[in-house]
């Protein structure tokens, strides 16, 4: 009997699918990342000792599961700051797939900050470690090349470059065209974690696309549904933490939003998505009232949703790692 209401479970599901399963105690761990980078490194602007101990200790933690500069799977990729003087860097991750010529799928987040930035972005760091994690224990991927990347300078804007987010640019820059071709999806996570009392929602941002006409920049009346974005929708709906009916108001997207490194990645025609928590349409679509202040510490957050949102990155990273067509039956 058991079996049968299983099967008929399955069969109610969309696509039949389960989202893949984080732990208690799994998720403690992205917590405790989360907190770690807070409360013991602290601030990580640039110009700060925090910005080159979070770098230290990222670094420690890629070696750690297996990446190596020795074997290239592990590049440091400097960041030049002229005001300043400031060189600082972005890590950057390789697992390869069996084909060499395999599609990238690249899991990213900024780890510099404006304040002991909880929200912004030790959440969403640890969000990128956590998975990091899990794929690297797995064996390689016959023709999915993953990459985890760490960038810095996402908060400072470089005057003597006039350019934002100069940490993701640079990765973006140094792509060879191959490079470029060769990736399909982009996840950048910057916000993963909501205060009980703010009214924020799960986003999806997204600001172009790839079609058979070539890349295409989304409207707001009518934004992206790339390949990353449509990987999220089905894996938020494998979870089923996120119904339809809850849509732009406890979720929305994809929205054509900017604001954080998955610009960078539309500037040279890459399907990128930023998932974050921010506002609604209505309520004007700004970013947590802690953001950039010295509150950016943790808080009385809303781990439950932190949970789901996470459960959802994973099981979409994962999905698309093993299929490249998972999300499209998300197309609208
Ligand atoms: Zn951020």
């Amino acid at each position: 009997m058991k079996k049968w209401i299983a099967l008929l479970i399955c069969l109610l599901l969309p696509f039949g699918a389960f989202a893949l399963e984080i732990s208690e105690d799994e998720f403690y761990e992205w917590y405790d990342e989360m907190a770690y980078l807070v409360d013991e490194i602290g601030n990580r602007w640039i110009e700060l000792p925090g910005s080159q101990q979070a770098c230290d200790y990222l670094r420690a933690e890629f070696e750690a599961n297996g990446f190596s500069k020795e074997d290239g799977t592990l590049i440091e990729l400097p960041s030049y700051v002229p005001e300043l003087d400031l060189t600082c860097t972005n890590l950057i991750a390789v697992k390869p797939a069996v084909n060499p010529d395999a599609p990238i799928i690249t899991v990213c987040a900024h780890y510099d900050s404006q304040s002991p930035g909880a929200r912004d972005n030790a959440s969403g760091v640890a969000a990128m470690m956590f998975i990091m994690r899990k794929m690297a224990a797995l064996p390689a991927f016959e023709n999915t090349e993953l990459r985890f990347v760490a960038f810095t300078a996402e908060e400072y804007f470089c005057t003597a470059r006039n350019e934002p987010h100069i940490g993701s640019l640079d990765y973006c820059y140094a792509l060879t065209e191959e490079e470029k071709a060769r990736h399909i999806a982009v996840f950048n996570i910057d916000i993963l974690v909501v205060d009980i009392w703010e009214e924020l929602a799960f986003s999806l941002d997204t600001l172009g696309m790839r079609t058979d006409n070539g890349y295409v920049t989304g409207t707001e009346e009518s934004p992206a549904y790339n390949r990353p974005a449509l990987a999220m929708l089905q894996a938020m709906a494998e979870t089923e933490c996120y119904p339809e009916e809850d849509r732009d108001w406890y979720w929305c997207g994809p929205r054509h939003m900017d604001k954080t490194d998955h610009e960078s990645f539309h500037y040279i025609g890459v399907d990128s998505v930023a998932i974050c928590f921010r506002q609604t349409d209505e309520l004007g679509g700004e970013w947590p009232e802690f953001m950039h202040t010295p509150s950016d510490i943790l808080g009385d957050f809303d781990l439950q949703r932190s949970w789901d949102a996470l459960t959802a990155v994973y099981t979409a990273v994962d999905g698309l790692a093993n299929d490249h067509t998972y999300g499209d039956a998300m197309k609208p």
